[in-house]
C-alpha cells in the first residue's frame, strides 16, 4: 500500500510517496532544496532513493528547488506538458487572483526560478505504475492549465493546487478547503473539483495547508459554489 509524507516547507508542502519505488511530488520555492533532503533524511530516505520529481504544476513555489535537487543527485523530472514552459523559463505565467486579498499576496508568491527541462511529459491518466507507485495521474486544470492530481490505491490523493487548505498558506485552518487564492479558469477549477470527488480518495493532499478530507471538501463545493 502507499504511503504519502507531507513535508511542510515555507509555503507550499512536498510530498514523499513510498510504493515500491519512492516518488518525490513537488518541490517548494527556491532555495528548499536542503530543507527536503534533511526532511527526505528523517524518513530515513536519500535524495538517491527518489525514482522521479512529479510536478503538480508549473508554479515557482512547486517546481523552485527541483533544479538544485537535480544538480545534487540525477533524478529525471515530470510535468505536465501544458505547464512545461514555466519550468523553461522559470518564471510563472501571469497568476489570475480570485479574490481581493491574493492581491496582496502575489508578490510573495510570484517570484522567479531556477529553471529546467522536464524529462517526461504526462498526459491525462498516465499510470503510476511505470513510477513503481500504484496510481493514476489526473488532468485537473483550472489553476493552470497542466495542472495535475494524483489518486492512488490507499484512498489518498495528492491534488496540488486545486484548491487550498486553511490561510496563508494553511498556517490558519489548514484542514479547511476554500478556492486557491490563484486560478486561469475558475470553472475549470469547479469541474476539476467535481473530478476529484469522483476519486476513490477520502484524504486529499494539497500544496498549501491541508490535508483535508472528503467531507470538508463536499460541504465546501458541493451544494453552492459561491467564491
Ligand atoms: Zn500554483
Ligand atoms: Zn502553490
Amino acid at each position: 500500500m502507499t504511503v504519502i509524507h507531507k513535508i511542510k516547507l515555507k509555503i507550499s508542502n512536498c510530498y514523499l510517496v513510498e510504493g515500491d519505488k519512492k516518488i518525490l511530488v513537488d518541490t517548494g520555492s527556491p532555495g528548499e532544496g536542503t530543507t527536503i533532503i534533511s526532511n527526505l533524511k528523517k524518513i530515513g530516505v536519500e535524495l538517491s532513493d527518489i525514482s522521479i520529481i512529479l510536478h503538480t504544476h508549473g508554479h515557482s513555489d512547486h517546481c523552485g528547488s527541483t533544479t538544485e535537487l537535480i544538480k545534487k543527485h540525477k533524478i529525471p523530472t515530470a510535468i505536465h506538458s501544458a505547464d512545461s514552459h514555466m519550468t523553461v523559463n522559470g518564471k510563472n505565467d501571469f497568476l489570475k487572483t480570485t479574490r481581493l486579498i491574493a492581491k496582496f499576496i502575489k508578490p510573495f508568491v510570484d517570484k522567479p526560478f531556477p529553471a529546467f527541462k522536464s524529462d517526461i511529459f504526462i498526459d491525462e491518466y498516465t499510470d503510476l505504475e511505470s513510477f513503481g507507485i500504484k496510481g493514476i495521474i489526473h488532468s485537473t486544470k483550472g489553476h493552470t492549465n497542466g495542472s495535475i492530481s494524483l489518486e492512488f490505491d490507499n484512498r489518498e490523493a495528492i491534488i496540488g493546487d486545486v484548491m487550498m487548505g486553511g490561510y496563508m498558506g494553511g498556517e490558519f485552518f489548514p484542514y479547511l478547503p476554500d478556492y486557491h487564492y490563484f486560478a486561469d479558469d475558475i470553472k475549470e477549477i469547479d469541474q476539476s473539483i467535481s473530478k476529484i470527488l469522483s476519486f476513490n480518495a477520502e484524504i486529499f493532499y494539497v500544496g498549501h495547508g491541508g490535508p483535508i478530507n472528503r467531507k470538508q471538501i463536499e460541504k465546501r463545493f458541493k451544494k453552492s459554489s459561491s467564491r
